[in-house]
């Protein structure tokens, strides 16, 4: 924790009268070398335009406006407006959203600044970890970093490789558009008030073309979510179970002794492209 800005926190929050609002998930970030160390790992140049996620009272967008051409805050909650008025007062490269970011439409951010890099930089709420990257890269906007704070456990599970325990079908989503980064481990008290879980900041590079070829992305995203549907079966049983591609069990066990796998296989092992290969097969089966 970092008393100054700490103090600083307290006294904007203490002016406004700012009651935390938990549905928000509201923490704000105390501590300078964290903040130092998203900006840095972030790579915020002259040349960039930053979305950030959630500003809250602007710790993150005053050291992001420093770097950046320009800096585009989306807060969800109105009472922080005013805040955030004040507290970036002094920048003129950075332009207030009041708005639910789910709601909002990146792809006009990025045509309007098509000459510039789109970088996304935030202490995310938590509650909206998942949703908000996958749909970013899902949509395949053009983003060329995420660089975020999230809870610990997710951002382990962004980086995980096969047969760890983190390893599932969210490392396997990520990894399919971006290259993961841990940059650190954030404890609770860097952030007031205290959240219940730790934290990291991860950055997520997004990759210029995926790095594998599968004939149908969609199935082959279907396939790694039922194989992780049941942590203790095998992926025969995952894909019998939940898969809703009308194979036998001996298709399943055919289909992967072609791919080059074990029948026992279990899918926590396979790599990317172990599933794209099986995805393949699949494909051409069901033609
Ligand atoms: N960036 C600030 C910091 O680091 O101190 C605040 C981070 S706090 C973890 C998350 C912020 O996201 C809050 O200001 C919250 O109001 C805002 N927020 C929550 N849901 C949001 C949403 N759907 N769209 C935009 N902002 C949201």
């Amino acid at each position: 924790m970092d008393e100054t800005l700490f103090s600083k926190t307290k006294a904007i929050i203490n002016k406004y009268d700012f009651n935390f609002k938990k549905n928000f998930g509201q923490n704000f970030l105390i501590d300078s070398h964290v903040l130092s160390k998203i900006i840095t790992s972030a790579e915020i140049c002259r040349d960039d335009v930053v979305i950030e996620i959630g500003p809250g009272i602007g710790t993150l967008t005053a050291a992001a406006a420093e770097k950046a051409f320009k800096v585009i805050a989306v807060e969800i909650d109105k009472t922080l407006i005013p805040i955030l008025r004040d507290t970036l007062s002094c920048f003129d490269n950075v332009e207030i959203i009041n708005e639910d970011i789910l709601k909002v439409d990146i792809q006009e951010i990025a045509d309007r600044f098509c000459d510039k890099n789109l970088k996304i930089v935030a202490n995310l709420p938590y509650y909206i970890t998942t949703p908000i990257i996958m749909s970013i890269l899902e949509k395949r906007l053009p983003v060329d970093s995420i660089t975020v704070m999230v809870q610990k456990e997710v951002a382990y599970r962004m980086g995980a490789k096969p047969s760890t325990k983190d390893y599932g079908s969210l490392s396997l989503s990520v990894q399919y558009f971006c290259e993961p980064y841990i940059v650190a481990n954030v404890p609770q008290n860097c952030f007031i008030p205290r959240p219940n879980v730790d934290s990291a900041v991860i950055r997520l590079t997004l990759l210029k073309s995926p790095p594998v070829e599968v004939k149908d992305i969609n199935l082959m995203f279907s396939v790694i979510k039922s194989a992780f549907s049941q942590r203790r079966k095998t992926l025969i049983n995952c894909i019998f179970n939940t898969g809703g591609l009308g194979l036998s069990k001996e298709n399943i066990a055919e289909i992967l002794r072609e791919a080059g796998f074990d029948e026992r296989v279990r899918g926590e092992t396979l790599a990317l492209s172990d599933f794209a290969a099986i995805t393949d097969i699949i494909y051409k089966r069901l033609m």
